[in-house]
């Protein structure tokens, strides 16, 4: 019985006797926990500072000590300021943790947790604007899934969610650290990925689309064959953040012409010089 699992907050899966470790871990897990941890540990190391002056300068209060002062009204002020302050720091921290409350929930999309299009958008004109300065390449990907209007219908809408989400985790696990990915809308992501040149970036999109083709949609007892269409765009052809998506859609709409399921690149008409 000692082997029983039981899900913590975070939903991942925890024995009931939990150590120091898994209680840093659930912290790490939970962003306002840690905030609020951090500030108790803040006050504690403020309080044992004060401690050691106080004894560094030869102040020692023994409790008749606390007796005669508290009597005095100068103390209670200091009392009542001590309190306040402490009042403040709190008010401040919670303030702060709503804060990054309500920019997390303006940046992410709610079904997973994934950038949302507009916080993408920030993003892909300071990433235009670094390798344009530094000349250095970057890609944009656009990624669209394949008859999921389809999905929806034969396994229901519940289904599509999940398997929204699961497409979402996908990307995450094969793309790199300093790539960006978002959700653009409905069944449409973008992934932006800096350093990448347009063969690097093939690579690793042809890895994706691969990985979800080889792979069955499960939901409940039903099965689906999701796959996915991607376009491609290289900055090296490109000149604006605007330019670039509207390339990596042209992109994309020539994938799904062309039979879906595949990644294309945006090439220039052989008559534009680059
Ligand atoms: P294509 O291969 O041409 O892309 O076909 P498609 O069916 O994927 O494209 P279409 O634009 O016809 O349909 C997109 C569908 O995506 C319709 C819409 O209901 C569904 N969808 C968009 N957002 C969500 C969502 O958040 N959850 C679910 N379950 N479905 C969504
Ligand atoms: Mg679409
Ligand atoms: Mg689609």
């Amino acid at each position: 019985p000692s082997s029983r699992v039981v899900a913590s907050r975070g939903g991942v899966p925890t024995t009931p006797h939990s150590s120091t470790m898994q209680r840093a871990d659930a912290r790490d897990a939970d962003p306002a926990r840690a905030a609020r941890w951090l500030d108790e540990a803040k006050a504690s190391v403020y309080t044992g500072l004060l401690g050691l002056l106080m004894l560094s300068m030869g102040i020692t209060l023994t409790v008749d000590d606390f007796k005669r002062v508290l009597t005095k009204p100068g103390i209670m002020v200091l009392g009542f300021v001590g309190c306040s302050l402490m009042t403040t720091q709190r008010v401040l921290a919670r303030s702060r943790q709503m804060a990054a409350q309500l920019k997390e929930q303006a940046t992410r999309d709610p079904l997973t947790g994934t950038l949302n299009r507009r916080a993408f958008h920030q993003e892909l004109i300071a990433e235009v604007g670094r390798s344009q300065r530094y000349g250095r390449p970057l890609c944009l990907a656009m990624f669209d899934l394949d008859h999921f209007k389809q999905l929806n219908d034969e396994l229901g809408h519940l289904a599509g969610d999940q398997a929204l989400q699961n497409f979402c985790r996908l990307c995450e696990q094969q793309a790199r650290r300093t790539d960006i990915f978002a959700r653009f809308g409905g069944e449409e992501f973008v992934l932006l990925m800096p350093e990448t040149d347009a063969k690097q970036a093939q690579l690793l999109l042809e890895r994706i689309r691969q990985t979800l083709a080889e792979q069955q949609f499960l939901y409940l007892d039903q099965r689906y064959q999701l796959q996915v269409s991607i376009g491609v765009a290289d900055l090296a052809t490109s000149g604006s953040p605007d330019q670039l998506l509207r390339q990596a859609d042209l992109a994309l709409y020539q994938a799904k012409a062309s039979g879906r399921n595949r990644v294309q690149l945006w090439s220039p008409p052989a008559s534009m010089a680059y």
